[in-house]
């Protein structure tokens, strides 16, 4: 394989030749979860030749980016993300939000917190309930979140530290599996108490929070190499084990700035017959041909920003930004949620917390050497146990059946609002909001994820709290009924573009938001987490009611970067932007596989799901036969 890392001065001469020259059967936009799982699977078949086109560099050699416990440090969440900033939220105070996003070969998962969850079946079901189409149902899924796994099962230290798993829901598959996905070297105490103590509060245990069935407590698996206790990116399963393949090559620190079209176009549709990019080391231009698809998979922001500087998306939007339209498709960049982030903490009396990092250097030195030598310690523990809350948990029955009945009734009117002047999005929508009021009655439709923190997590920067252990509860709005959107402002490919997530647009979102807390605070105080309580530190005894509580969180709530449905999977006559080929409607060569095209949110964390529609883009594409 020809990797053209252009990090290294030497090769860029070498990358632009290969690059200016050559045309591949298929271009893939993007080196990220779903980009690099699609360009592995079908690189397999030595006759086909893809190119990979990635904004950022590989980065998997960083500590920051294998170290289990180095999340977050380094350059993990400068140089290796996007950090997209939101517009000023309306309903939060104004302000303005970062989504983060991988910028590297891996995307997200490079910088991800390795939590390798599944969501509730009837969410994933919804997906073929929109679209009429039963192969977008968990049951015809799951062969796919299977593929794309290599599961090592928890060892007695990890049984014996609460890990569950059914063997049914995984994949063994040595030849085929490729995300490795195991659990940590170290728990903390904390972790079981906080299990226990949701238990009291009536949370079943979770045989396996990937099984479909997450209204539960349990450990979550996660995306690393058990043997090793290394983070297993999507450029750790997909691309470092084929990087000598001929056929197969990765362009990396290259921006796309537009998809080319041919002159004639079949069926009155559009055809693909080049990308064009800019290389970040010179700014200048290059363009790679193709000759069979182009797929793109920039993520949930960056691909319909590639659509709409290729001339597809809104006519009026992309004429404001300064781009010929080619093809009307005004649902693009529309449909955007995210899943939104909070917490509650406690001050601890238990001594071992993640704080000790922070409060003590010489320790943090001791547990970074235990990483190295055995991978044990601090550094080798990972998030976490997971509690995913049914609307059960949250309300109680007279306040669910009237937050129910009030967004019943006011189903059009969000539906509305939320379409941006779209009657076929304003339907799709509709569509959505009735599925997950009907699943909210049947307590299906998971509001909040709950999980513990060992330490302290929260929107107060380390010098301007105390310096004391903490316990968090983080609690994330799982199921937004809010949507959003993302579109260009200019043509300047490296222009970022407005992205509006609309967060607490729904009355639903905000009541459940609050309810998490209230949630969280019962979780600190229940037995046997009350044992090591010490008095809560946020929200604060001073907000107590709801209106007290819903005004803390306008001023602190985050993105849980957990951003879907800009290009949504739905029919043209919802709204849709790809059919269930993951085609772009109007278009008869390019694809879109990535979390945009997630119509409908799901509870869980992202990637698993991501990979599960890599790999099956990658079936589609080769036509049913992998
Ligand atoms: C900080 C953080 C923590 C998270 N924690 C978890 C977790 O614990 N567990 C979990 O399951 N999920 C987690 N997620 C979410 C999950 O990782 C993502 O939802 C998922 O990986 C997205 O996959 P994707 O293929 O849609 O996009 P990505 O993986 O982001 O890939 C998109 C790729 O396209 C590239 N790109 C974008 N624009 C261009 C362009 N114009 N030209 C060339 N390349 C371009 C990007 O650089 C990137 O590599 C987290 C995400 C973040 C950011």
């Amino acid at each position: 394989m020809r990797s053209l890392f252009l990090c290294f001065a030497s090769l860029v001469v070498a990358a632009v030749q290969v690059a200016s020259i050559s045309t591949y059967d298929y271009v893939v936009i993007g080196g990220g979860t779903a980009g690099i799982t699609i360009a592995s699977r079908l690189t397999e078949n030595k006759d086909v030749t893809v190119a990979v086109i990635e904004a950022g560099f590989n980065a998997e050699g960083l500590p920051e980016v294998f170290i289990p416990g180095f999340i977050g440090m380094g350059i993990a969440f400068t140089t290796l993300d996007w950090s997209y900033a939101t517009i000023p939220q309306a309903n939060l105070n104004g302000r303005t939000l970062t989504v983060n996003a991988g910028k590297a070969l891996g995307g997200s998962t490079i910088i991800n917190s390795m939590i390798f969850s599944r969501a509730e079946k009837e969410q994933y079901d919804a997906w073929g309930q929109l679209n009429n189409d039963n192969t977008w149902t968990w049951s015809a899924l799951l062969p796919f979140f299977k593929k794309s796994e290599l599961f090592t099962p928890p060892n007695v230290f990890q049984v014996a530290n609460g890990v569950n798993y059914l063997p049914s829901v995984h994949g063994f598959n040595q030849s085929e599996g490729r995300v490795k996905v195991g659990f940590p070297n170290f728990f903390f105490e904390q972790s079981a108490l906080w299990r226990k103590a949701a238990e009291f509060l009536g949370f079943a245990a979770s045989p396996d929070l990937a099984d479909g069935n997450p209204h539960a407590v349990g450990v979550a698996p996660n995306s690393i190499d058990a043997a090793n206790n290394t983070r297993c990116s999507a450029a750790c399963a997909y691309y470092t084990p084929f990087a000598d393949r001929e056929n197969l090559v990765v362009i990396t620190n290259a921006t796309v700035s537009r998809i080319l079209w041919a002159n004639s176009s079949a069926q009155g549709k559009l055809v693909a017959s080049g990308v064009e990019f800019i290389l970040t080391s010179s700014n200048e231009t290059q363009t790679v041909g193709v000759s069979k698809e182009v797929v793109v998979s920039a993520g949930t922001i960056g691909s319909p920003k590639v659509l709409e500087l290729s001339g597809v998306g809104n006519s009026t939007i992309l004429k404001t930004a300064g781009v010929t339209p080619v093809l009307d498709l005004p649902t693009v960049g529309e449909n955007f949620a995210d899943h939104v982030h909070s917490w509650a903490n406690s001050f601890t009396n238990i001594t071992l917390t993640k704080d000790a990092l922070l409060l003590n250097t010489a320790f943090a030195a001791e547990q970074k050497a235990l990483w190295f030598q055995n991978r044990t310690g601090l550094y080798s523990a990972l998030p976490r146990s997971l509690g995913i809350a049914a609307p059960s948990d949250v309300f109680t029955p007279s306040q669910l059946g009237s937050l129910i009945a009030q967004a019943e009734a006011n189903l059009t009117h969000f539906a509305t609002e939320f379409s941006n002047g779209n009657p076929a999005l304003a339907r799709g929508i509709a569509a959505q909001h009735s599925i997950a009021l009907a699943l909210y009655k049947e307590n299906k439709e998971l509001p909040l994820e709950m999980n513990l923190e060992p330490g302290y997590s929260g929107p107060t920067s380390f010098a301007a709290r105390p310096a004391r252990n903490y316990t968090t509860i983080n609690s994330v709005l799982y199921a937004p009924l809010s949507r959003g959107r993302t579109h260009i402002v200019s043509s300047n490919p490296l222009t970022p573009p407005a992205v509006d997530p609309a967060y607490w647009a729904h009355p639903l979102d905000v009541a459940a938001q609050v309810g998490g807390i209230k949630l969280a605070r019962r979780m600190l105080v229940a037995p046997p987490l009350n044992s090591i309580y010490n008095g809560e530190f946020e929200p604060g005894a001073d907000k107590s009611t709801d209106g007290e509580i819903e005004d803390w969180l306008r001023g602190v709530v985050a993105s849980d970067n957990h951003e879907v449905g800009s290009c949504s999977m739905m029919p043209q006559a919802l709204g849709g932007v790809v059919d269930t080929q993951l085609r772009v409607y109007g278009t008869m060569n390019v694809r879109v596989a990535d979390a945009s095209i997630i119509p409908f949110p799901v509870s869980s964390h992202l990637s698993s799901t991501v990979y599960m529609i890599g790999e099956r883009a990658a079936d589609i594409i080769q036509g049913g036969k992998a």
